[in-house]
């Protein structure tokens, strides 16, 4: 297999950093579940926290920017956070729109029964993991008792107007691959999340985003375990699609660690993968919006991102 360099060379693509539109803001490994493809190895014995004076950091550079205009924040389970609702409010004073990405069982956790209020009160999207309408594979890849949890949280949020027609409230959804295997088309998968969550459960959402396994840390392990990592490689490099190459999130994207730390996506920050020849804090800069123009760094695990239709914490890219 070529490397992901020498493809790029291959068909000429010089692929630097196009804006600074979207800010993702992981704050930290903590989350109620331990999923089995996690990306950040997040679980409820991690303690990697962002504290009060980085998100402190990051609302005065957004009230700078005139460039991003979306702050994604992740993380682990971003609202056991302490200053989880800090940064959302910060961010929404700045007139930025905001995305959580919400595991939604913690919406049932101690201390999370006002969440979804606040997350309605201040018109959060709301991006939730369901990588399938049925509880079998939901739970493989998530855990024991995962899927009645996130069907309940889905009723509450839509109670709350979330996902419903004509609702300012969005709320859209995240399907995953259980296998090494590429997604199925997003239009199509969507169409039959809506009818068959509509009909099992009466339950509405807005967008369904199919995204590719990429091939690191949980991930990887499962793969290397069940010998099938070169099977996963050769899958992804074969079905590599120049096409993407424009939408590629990277390239309007930049992302922070929980300790302020700056990367180009969230996979090279799980693999604290850092751009240029030095590491780049938040404290290394005036505005974001220095950062356009900067090369990428790119590695194999990026093929996941260019295979057929493309993928992104957004979905498809084609
Ligand atoms: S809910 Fe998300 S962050 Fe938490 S373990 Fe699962 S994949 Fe990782
Ligand atoms: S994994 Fe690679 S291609 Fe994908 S967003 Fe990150 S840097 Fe870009």
């Amino acid at each position: 297999m070529k490397s992901f360099s020498e493809v790029l060379n291959q068909h000429r693509l010089r692929m630097d950093r196009i804006s600074v539109e979207t800010l993702q803001v992981n704050m930290g490994r903590l989350c109620n579940q331990a999923c089995r493809h996690c990306h950040v190895e997040a679980g409820p014995s991690r303690t990697e926290s962002m504290d009060e004076r980085t998100v402190h950091k990051v609302i005065e550079l957004l009230s700078g920017t005139q460039q991003v205009h979306t702050v994604d924040i992740t993380g682990g389970a971003p609202e056991l956070n302490p200053q989880f609702k800090k940064l959302v409010v910060g961010a929404r004073k700045s007139d930025k729109s905001v995305i959580d990405r919400c595991n939604l069982t913690v919406l049932f956790e101690p201390g999370q029964e006002g969440t979804a209020h606040f997350l309605k009160d201040h018109e959060v999207r709301i991006v939730a993991s369901l990588p399938c309408y049925s509880r079998e594979n939901v739970e493989r890849q998530r855990g024991k008792g995962v899927f009645d949890k996130s069907i309940h949280a889905l009723k509450h949020l839509n109670s709350l107007g979330y996902g419903k027609e004509g609702s300012n409230l969005i709320l859209d959804l995240v399907y995953n691959p259980s296998g090494p295997f590429l997604p199925p088309s997003q239009e199509e998968l969507q169409r039959n999340y809506k009818a068959e969550l509509s009909e099992l459960f009466d339950i509405d959402f807005n967008n369904l985003f199919t995204i590719t396994n990429v091939p690191i840390k949980r991930f990887l392990d499962d793969l290397r375990k069940s010998d099938r990592l070169d099977d996963y490689m050769e899958l992804l490099a074969n079905n590599f699609n120049p096409r993407t190459s424009l939408r590629i999130m990277c390239r309007n994207l930049i992302s922070v660690s929980w300790s302020g730390g700056l990367y180009d996506c969230d996979f090279n920050q799980a693999l604290d993968l850092p751009w240029g020849s030095r590491r780049t804090t938040l404290w290394d800069i005036s505005s974001f919006d220095e950062l356009t123009g900067q090369p990428i760094t790119f590695a194999n695990h990026c093929y996941a991102c260019m295979a057929g239709a493309g993928s992104s914490c957004g979905g498809a890219l084609l």
